[in-house]
């Protein structure tokens, strides 16, 4: 472990802000991602996906 004086903060991860959580998964929204608000819900990328359906023939 380097001493603080030395530390070069530029290899520290940036830290990410959470603006919201995803009300399917529970999972967190940063800011900067893109999210999906329907009507009073906040939904991520993964789960709008889940959503998605293709229409197909049967
Ligand atoms: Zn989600």
């Amino acid at each position: 472990m380097l001493p603080d004086c030395c530390y070069d903060y530029r290899y520290e991860a940036p830290i990410a802000k959470i603006f919201t959580t995803c009300d399917v998964c529970g999972e967190s929204i940063f800011v900067g991602d893109s999210y999906y608000k329907i009507e009073n819900l906040s939904i991520c990328n993964d789960c709008i996906n889940s959503f998605k359906e293709i229409a197909e023939e049967v």
